[in-house]
């Protein structure tokens, strides 16, 4: 393909990528496939000779798109949204057009400087505190961008380890690292994303998982009875990591009153808010934030809420020194004449991969494209969608409302069995009109319905409802118990 055609193709594309968006709603939103479809569609090896474009294009309806989950269908409501914006997929296109690899900031400037001054602005929209941005007043941390939350975890609790360890080698050198691990101890809540419980598996270390409130919510006292527990058994508290917007419930760790507890007992406070963090740019939310002051780490995911394309985790460090500390290796081909200026970056120091693509432009398109009154908006409207459908089940007498909504999810069940709820899943997921995923709270099955695609409106969120409630219906007829259908449901 030589740039005359790819003019034309790309043309095409960008076509074929706004027809699919366009009529998204018409399709099933989720696949009707059986696993293993895919293989018998296309050939065991690859062409000896090159296929023909139109070959190609043509596969994608037959091959690709049977198989597809419609994550930015208005009929998409499960796990947490993904982020997708017109601004960020040409700002992708791009980064892949210019395909430099910034590792450091020798390897392409524009790819480090522009990183660090998004992180600033984004920082500064959050109202994140001075000591978190390049740009504050004697501050030592700064901002990166990592691929996931689950590596921003990872990320701070290899650093925090390090950290440790160095610390208790300076005063008692004749100890092993090894001896060190073995009584290195993290703690999270019982609601904390299986990424945070997979950091501790990676990093070798034991994680205490800590009892959360009626509300789903990490309390301090809580932490600090364990905390007590295992000083007294010998151990060496090393890590925490709170969570802002748990995915089961969307429940917020209390920031205020864990991180003095961190900072006494010197164990670093990573805070995992992948979902919820793009919240806090409305000052409405800001307050759940408030206590960031005391973490070491702070992360969330742009790609989940904020309209930037997957990938894009924004992770701020209080002292950027502890992670180029721990991970910096310094050979002769990757070193270059800037690197000990007070004010270059080498972003390979900061993260696990040493490659990394120039992710910051899509932070930049959309940023200047929406404003931060646009990104407020869609924020404000998905909440207020959930609003909506919270208070159409609240309507419906045989739900329940399982947690309080305060941001973009709603989890519900019928009142009843767990069967019941489990049912009426089944039923959804097999009638493939709208998708969501469950989870359980305290021993109960519970539907959460996430306002997800940037296109959602009231009709579609009404339209999920009434299918709903239609299957409710339906499950009542059958063998199970079931409340009288309630008065109150809103048909469309
Ligand atoms: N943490 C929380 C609270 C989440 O809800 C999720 C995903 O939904 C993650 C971490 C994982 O995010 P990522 O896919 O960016 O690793």
């Amino acid at each position: 393909m030589d740039s005359a055609e790819f003019r034309r193709r790309g043309k095409e594309m960008v076509d074929l990528i706004a027809d699919y968006l366009d009529n998204i709603e018409e399709r099933p939103v989720y696949p009707g496939v059986e696993p293993g479809y895919l293989r018998p569609l296309i050939p065991s090896e690859a062409p000896v000779d090159p296929d023909n474009y139109e070959d190609i294009i043509k596969d994608v309806e037959r091959v690709i798109m049977p198989g597809v989950t419609h994550w930015h269908s208005p009929h998409f409501f499960a796990y947490f949204s993904a982020a997708q914006s017109f601004p960020a997929m040409l700002a992708d296109m791009l980064s892949g057009g210019i395909g430099c690899i910034g590792f450091s900031w020798a390897a392409s400037p524009a790819c480090t400087e522009l990183e660090t001054v998004m992180m600033d602005w984004l920082g500064k929209m959050l109202k994140l505190p001075d000591c978190f941005l390049f740009s504050g007043v004697n501050s030592q941390g700064g901002g990166v961008i990592q691929s996931s939350a689950s590596e921003a975890t990872l990320v701070a609790l290899l650093a925090a380890r390090c950290k440790t360890v160095r610390k208790i080698q300076a005063s008692n050198p004749a100890l092993a690292e090894g001896e060190i691990f073995g009584k290195l101890v993290s703690y999270t809540s019982e609601q904390c994303h299986s990424s945070v419980e997979r950091a501790a598996l990676i990093g070798g270390v034991k994680m205490r998982k800590v009892p959360s409130d009626s509300n789903f919510a990490l309390r301090g006292d809580a932490l600090k009875k364990m905390v007590d527990e295992d000083k007294a058994a010998g151990l060496i508290p090393f890590y925490f990591c709170a969570t802002l917007g748990t995915t089961p419930s969307c429940a917020f760790d209390h920031l205020l009153e864990l991180g003095p507890i961190c900072n006494e007992e010197n164990i670093w406070m990573h805070i995992d808010a992948a979902y919820a963090g793009s919240s806090f740019i409305c000052p409405e939310y800001r307050h759940i934030l408030n206590g960031v002051e005391f973490a070491d780490s702070f992360n969330f995911n742009p790609h989940k809420w904020l309209l930037v394309n997957f990938d894009c985790s924004a992770m701020w460090l209080k002292r950027k020194a502890d992670v180029v500390g721990a991970f910096k290796c310094d050979p002769l081909y990757l070193k270059h004449k800037n690197q000990d200026s007070e004010i270059v970056t080498d972003y390979r120091h900061w993260h696990i991969p040493m490659g990394r693509r120039f992710r910051s432009l899509k932070m930049w398109f959309v940023f200047r494209v929406y404003g931060l009154s646009g990104l407020q908006a869609h924020i404000r409207k998905h909440v207020s969608l959930a609003k909506e459908f919270e208070s159409l089940v609240r309507a419906d007498h045989r739900f329940e409302i399982c947690a309080e909504v305060v941001l973009g999810l709603v989890c519900f069940r019928l009142k009843g069995t767990n069967e019941l709820s489990q049912r009426l899943h089944e039923n959804i997921v097999k009638s493939r009109e709208i998708h969501l995923v469950p989870c359980r709270l305290d021993g109960r099955f519970v539907l959460r319905f996430a306002i997800c695609a940037r296109t959602t409106e009231p009709r579609h969120i009404h339209r999920a409802w009434h299918h709903i409630a239609k299957l409710a219906s339906q499950l009542s007829r059958g063998p199970g118990k079931m409340p009288e259908r309630g008065p109150a449901v809103i048909e469309t």
